[in-house]
């Protein structure tokens, strides 16, 4: 369903030319406002280029809150599939090691040489990571990103 507010733009452009990213890419964020209105964009790469710095949504002439709006995007996508193979696999990570960016042998090992110990993370207590991943089971996540 749209928002009501979403349907008051009236395609000024202020976000556009507040945001960052579409400086650098293909992103040009009044068109996914004014596309979302219409049509399904869950398929839309240019979801995925928004770094949520929120320039966009603070300078809303109409109080539109774009960034948001940009994140429930993006769960809808998630939800019929849609999920970039780069997420998937840090997902995935998550699912396996409790972390977005796990410890990986090189880094154990190079603490090793230094004289540290793994560090305290769920990474390294088998309990707390398997609760960690009961968790995540339970929130139907690792279902969500499935190939
Ligand atoms: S700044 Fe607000 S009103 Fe202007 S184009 Fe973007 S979403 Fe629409
Ligand atoms: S929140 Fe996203 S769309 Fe809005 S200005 Fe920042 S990068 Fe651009």
């Amino acid at each position: 369903m749209k928002s009501s507010e979403i349907l008051t733009c009236f395609q000024c452009g202020t976000c556009t030319g507040s945001c960052p990213s579409g400086r650098y890419t293909s992103l040009n964020v009044r068109w996914i406002i004014k596309d979302s209105i219409r049509k399904d964009i869950s398929g839309d790469l240019e979801l995925w280029m928004c770094t949520t710095c929120y320039n966009c949504q603070e300078r809303c002439p109409r109080g539109i809150k774009i960034t948001d709006e940009i994140l429930r995007l993006r769960s809808v996508a998630v939800k019929k599939g849609k999920v970039l193979p780069a997420h998937r696999a840090v997902c995935r990570y998550l699912i396996e090691t409790g972390h977005a960016i796990p410890i990986d042998d090189l880094h154990i090992s190079t603490r090793e040489q230094i004289g540290l110990a793994a560090p305290e993370t769920v990474q390294k207590y088998k309990k707390a990571l398997n609760d960690v991943k009961t968790l995540l089971k339970s929130t139907g996540f690792d279902e969500l990103i499935k190939e």
